[in-house]
């Protein structure tokens, strides 16, 4: 790779590493409150640091992982008999479902929550996750329910809506048109598993179109109804109806029994889905597990693969001799690092997201409610989550959501030079919402950045034949044709793992 390639690579990485630490004092408000930034700014440089640097160790192991998210993770579990190390750039482990530490606990960072599985759902995922110990068959009601219960949402504290001004109990406002809605995606019932590559074939057809224009097609949808399909399709997809596929939209309606009674069990920890990350973390070997390992180079050699890392703590460059690779970092990387491995995966779009925790001390707030959906005329703003819902312990933290258009990348990793307008932004958005100010309760805000977070499902991405194994390297995550959702990027890694698993 040429230095050029390099640091542009650098400027373009995702996960965090930079803190910033500001106190500011509100007009007419005593209080004064930190702002912590997550960023990725300093990985450009250290990239560049790598570049004139030589190989001060030469190492070797049978699998090298790249990327310790949910899939590589679930790939190096399911590896357990061969030699494994995972190298993450972050300093800590997650990717998109990581945790910031607060007080005594941990809050989400991205992914915060996951519902009960039904019993359609891939075997092979199921039985990872019941291998860890988080779910359980329930044969009364013939689904996986989670065995930490918890961390269950109550069905009375779990969503409210705010837009204009009113509080709804749901983003989709119950109506005849929602009625009609709800009768055309019925049919799909149990027909929209996860892993989505169980999806059946005579359902690809649902790929080929936009989600919105499939709706515009059998239903006399109005502006309100899509403005709320479109929130719901940004909140998981990155993307609005018109953006993503009907197969994607028809998924997220459907791939569970919602409407059923009992309906599915929502998990929420605190630490959102960073729970999975630590249990799988807990089933491996700590020596396995590399963080501040940044991945600088990939080549392919006569027998196995030949990967340079670069540890960050340590300031060296490392090369590692293996076998197998399973790259399960995020896609538009392998520009830099395998051009070959980057030509299946050139479509994918990424959402990047900002999200902001905030904590508060001695507030008044009153009754919790655990999703809090903010639709107006900021499209990017998607309310927040209140702590309150899923602990009584410590102070109460509301973890605000922003999702940007995907040419935003630059100017998402830009809020580390200004963090302070969007905090006093969302601290608006969040004393609307109350209707009081709760800025003189405000004792911390941890603002992360990520640049490019959530593969958008647009037409054709998730039924596009893709090239998985390339010489003995596999790739894994929800970015490699899958939906930007736990169990997809679980299973990805799986079957990354199994792919050379089966090969040796
Ligand atoms: C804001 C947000 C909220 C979400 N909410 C939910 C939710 O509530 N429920 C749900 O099911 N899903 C949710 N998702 C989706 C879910 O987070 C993802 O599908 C899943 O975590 C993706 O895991 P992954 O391993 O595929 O990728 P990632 O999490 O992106 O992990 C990739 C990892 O690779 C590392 N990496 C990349 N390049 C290199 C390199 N060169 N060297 C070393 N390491 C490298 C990165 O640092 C990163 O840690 C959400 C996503 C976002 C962005």
């Amino acid at each position: 790779m040429d230095r050029r390639a390099f640091i542009k690579m650098g400027s373009a990485l995702v996960v965090v590493t930079s803190v910033g630490c500001n106190l500011r004092t509100q007009k007419g408000v005593s209080r004064q409150y930190a702002i912590t930034i997550d960023s990725n700014r300093s990985i450009g440089h250290l990239a560049r640091e790598a570049v004139g640097r030589e190989v001060s160790q030469d190492l070797s192991t049978d699998v090298l992982i790249v990327g310790g998210g949910i899939a590589g993770l679930a790939a190096a579990c399911s590896l357990k008999d061969r030699e494994s190390i995972i190298c993450e750039l972050g300093a800590r482990f997650g990717g998109t479902s990581s945790a910031v530490s607060i007080g005594n606990q941990q809050f989400s960072q991205g992914a915060h929550y996951d519902l009960s599985y039904p019993s359609f759902y891939g075997r092979e995922g199921l039985e990872l996750l019941e291998q860890l110990n988080i779910i359980e068959y329930n044969s009364k009601v013939g689904r996986w329910d989670f065995i930490d219960k918890q961390h269950l949402i109550k069905s009375k504290i779990e969503e409210r809506c705010y837009k204009n001004g009113e509080v709804f109990s749901s983003v989709l406002v119950d109506s005849e048109l929602k009625l009609n809605f709800l009768d055309l995606m019925q049919p799909y019932e149990g027909r929209m598993p996860l892993p989505t590559t169980q999806i059946a074939p005579e359902d690809l057809a649902l790929d080929q179109l936009s989600f919105a224009a499939y709706l515009n097609k059998y239903l006399p949808v109005t502006s309100d109804f899509m403005e709320a399909v479109d929130y719901q399709m940004i909140d998981d997809y990155g993307g609005r109806a018109d953006q993503v596929s009907a197969l994607a939209g028809v998924h997220y309606y459907r791939c569970r029994p919602y409407y059923a009674n009992p309906e599915p069990e929502i998990f929420s920890p605190t630490e959102g889905n960073f729970y999975f990350i630590e249990k799988m973390m807990k089933h491996l070997q700590p020596e396995q597990m590399k963080a501040s390992s940044l991945v600088v180079g990939l080549e392919k050699l006569k027998k196995g693969w030949g990967v340079d890392v670069w540890e960050v703590e340590q300031e060296r460059k490392v090369r590692y001799r293996c076998n197998n690779v399973v790259y399960a970092g995020q896609k538009h990387l392998l520009k830099y690092l395998h051009a070959d491995g980057y030509k299946t995966f050139s479509d994918v779009i990424y959402a990047p997201w900002i999200v902001i925790n905030i904590e508060l001390e001695g507030d008044d707030l009153g009754k919790s409610i655990w999703q809090n959906d903010y639709l107006s005329s900021n499209a990017q703003f998607l309310g927040f989550v209140n702590s309150g819902a899923q602990t009584e312990e410590g102070n109460r933290v509301l973890t605000a959501y922003y999702c940007y258009p995907d040419v935003y990348h630059h100017m998402v990793q830009d809020v580390e030079n200004g963090a302070e307008e969007i905090v006093e932004q969302t601290i608006g958005f969040i004393n609307t919402y109350f209707k009081q100010d709760i800025r003189s309760f405000v004792k911390h805000v941890y603002v992360k950045l990520l640049g490019h977070a959530m593969p958008m499902p647009v037409p054709g991405y998730l039924s596009k034949n893709r090239r998985l194994e390339l010489d003995g390297m596999t790739f894994a995550g929800a970015d490699t044709g899958r939906l930007p959702l736990m169990f997809d990027a679980l299973d990805s890694g799986i079957q990354a793992g199994r792919l050379i698993g089966d090969k040796g």
